[in-house]
This record gives structure tokens, sequence and C-alpha cells, in this order.
């Protein structure tokens, strides 16, 4: 039913790779979701298992939505610690990153990728893999890098061990990149997965809680402000925008993670295509788009034309580095130049 990732040739690589490693590193993309969080714990746990020595590194803080996953508190923050994850890559002799294949998800630590020469294996969804590796699995059909990395489990024979906590952290995963199942999640292997993970003891119904039932009062009233003062529905192109300031994020207090689904929210509108959100970053002068679209609308398309981005189909994301009044221009130019995708009424 499931995939097999590795063929008998990269069977036999990962064996070879794994054996010799002592020191193993994970990596995962800079601000962290579920997925990139659940592929690394779960990742993580299976090595742990094995008695490797493997630590967590990621680039920048998880938001906090995520602090119950297991092993999560033991994940090294790279902008806060950079001297320990530093340390983390002069003992490693492997490196493992999940959920991303471009450098430019690493951030400030994407040079490390050229200081470091230990070899590499990489575990992603996302299409057009920029970076190399000595072992590449990637399959942009995948719900989930964390999906991946439960079939990679199966095959290398964990199912029988796996632990309650490394299904949680799988499922955690597939639900976060699916929306809890409501887009790129039509494929029956993704059911099968879930109800392998459930006769793990996982509870779902609570990780679903624990992740989108898990606001602060000011973040459901910066949600209710942003809809009700900020957004603007384009009728015609069936696209809403709306952009949050600094100013906005200072009236309401806001936190790391705080914006995060928010962007999901307008295409609740019947008949809404597209999705954009524009946000200021709270530390660099750059602007974070996000971009989430229904059926066949290509977001990733749109992202890389005009926000520096990319992603999937459905849900992606990327930056500009101009003034918001600018960055709304932007749209407006997006939405005309996708105009006739987005103004077509057939859905
Ligand atoms: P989000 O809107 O949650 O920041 O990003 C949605 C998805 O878009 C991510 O899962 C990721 O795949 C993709 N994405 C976000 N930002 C970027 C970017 O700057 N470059 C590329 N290539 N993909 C991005
Ligand atoms: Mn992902």
């Amino acid at each position: 039913m499931l995939k097999e990732y590795l063929s008998a040739k990269k069977l036999s690589l990962w064996h070879q790779m794994l054996n010799k490693a002592r020191k193993i590193v994970i990596v995962g993309h800079a601000s962290p979701d579920g997925d990139s969080m659940g592929a690394a714990l779960a990742m993580f746990l299976y090595l742990k298992h094995l008695g490797k020595q493997t630590v967590v590194v990621m680039p920048n803080a998880f938001p906090e939505f995520l602090n119950w996953m297991p092993e999560s508190k033991r994940v090294i923050n790279g902008q806060f610690n950079p001297g320990t994850a530093r340390g983390m890559f002069d003992n490693a002799d492997l490196l493992i990153c999940v959920d991303f294949s471009g450098r430019e998800r690493l951030e400030e630590m994407n040079t490390w990728l050229d200081e470091y020469t230990f070899p590499r294996i990489i575990i992603d969804h996302h299409l057009n893999p920029e970076l190399s590796a000595d072992l590449l699995i990637s399959d942009p059909d995948a719900s989930s890098t964390s999906e991946i990395v439960y079939c990679l489990l199966e095959q290398l024979g964990y199912y029988n061990d796996m632990s309650r906590e490394c299904a949680m952290c799988i499922y955690c995963g597939m639900m976060t990149d699916t929306g809890g199942f409501t887009y790129s999640s039509s494929r029956p292997e993704i059911y099968y997965i879930i109800s392998q993970l459930l006769t793990k003891g996982i509870d779902k119904d609570k990780i679903y809680r624990k992740v989108y039932h898990n606001y602060s009062v000011d973040r459901l009233r910066l949600m209710g402000y942003i809809l009700n003062e900020k957004m603007v529905y384009h009728e015609e192109y069936h696209t809403s925008c709306f952009a949050i300031t600094r100013e906005d994020m200072e009236r309401f207090h806001f936190k790391k993670g705080d914006a995060e689904g928010l962007v999901n929210i307008p295409l609740e509108i019947k008949g809404a295509k597209l999705s954009i959100s524009l946000r200021e970053d709270t530390e660099k002068d750059l602007i974070r788009v996000s971009l989430r679209s229904v059926d066949d609308f290509p977001c990733n398309k749109m992202a890389a034309q005009f926000f520096n981005g990319g992603g999937h189909l459905n849900a992606s994301g990327g930056t500009l580095y101009c003034n918001m009044e600018e960055a709304l221009a932007t749209v407006n130019e997006a939405m005309a130049a996708f105009g006739k995708l987005l103004k077509d009424n057939q859905n």
C-alpha cells in the first residue's frame, strides 16, 4: 500500500551512511512548522531508538503552540544558541535535512552547508529540490515530509517498535501541512497511515486541540480585528488580502505564531480562490507573504513570480523587501497577472 522510498540501492546507501555515522544532526527549516518539527522529532526518536547520538537543530524558534511535542524541549535554536548549534555541527558526521530543499530556508545558517562537508540526507516534499544530497528522498506528491518519514520508518522495519511519541510527531506533521486534512489530503494512503498511527495510542483529537485551539485572548482579538478592519475582498478576482503591520502587532501584544493560520480563514468565503496575507517582520525590514488557494490555482507560481518565494500548489510563501504600500501594489499586480485564472467562475 505504501510507497517504498528506498530502492535496493538507496536502502543499502542509507544503512551504510547510518552505520558510519556516530553523531547525527537533524535540521529543519526556519520558522519551523508542525511538519518540519514532526518530521525532525520522529526521525530523532527513531535514531535514538537505534542508539544513535542525535540532535535536532532549527534555524530559529519554533512556535509556542508546538511546545507540547515530545522532545521539543531538546530542540536547539540556532538563532538564540548559535554556539551550541555550531558545537553540534562541529561534532557531527551526518546531516539529515527535513522539510526543505532550498538553502534560503535555513536563513543565517545556510552558509553552514558549505562550511561542513559531512554527508547529507534530504527528506522533503517540496517541488524541485535545489540542494544536492548524498541521498535524496523527495516526493512532491506526499502530503507532508512527516508522511514520507512514516513510510521510511515502516520500510526500515520500525513499525512494531514505534513509540506513541513518534506517532504523535508524525500525525502532527501530516495534520498541520494539510490544514487538519482539508487540503492536499485526498490520497487513501494518508488514512492508512493515520490508522497505523492510531494503533500506537495517539489521541488525534487532543493533538488537534493542542495545535488549533491554543490561542491567547489577544490572538483571537487580532483575528477579529484583521477580518473586520483589514481584510479586503477583491470580488472580481475571488481574492482576499490583508496586511498586518507592526502597529497592529503591538496593539494585540503579538507573539510569534499569532499570525499562523489567519491566511486560511478568508478561503471560507463562498467562491474564494485565493487568500494573501502580508505581515511586517518584527525584527527585519521585510514583509512576509503567505498565500493559500483552493483547487488548482497555483500559489507557488504566483509566489515565485511576485513574492520571491515558492511552495506548494495551494500553500506558498515568500518575502518582499519594500514598504506595505508597495507590497499592496505588488499584490494588485499579481492579481491582474493571474486575472484569467482568478476571475474564472468555473468552480
Ligand atoms: P507559510 O505561508 O506558512 O509561511 O508557507 C507556506 C508554505 O510555502 C511553506 O510550507 C513552504 O513550503 C512554502 N514557503 C514559504 N515561504 C517560502 C519561501 O520563502 N520560499 C519558498 N520556496 N517556499 C516558501
Ligand atoms: Mn512540509
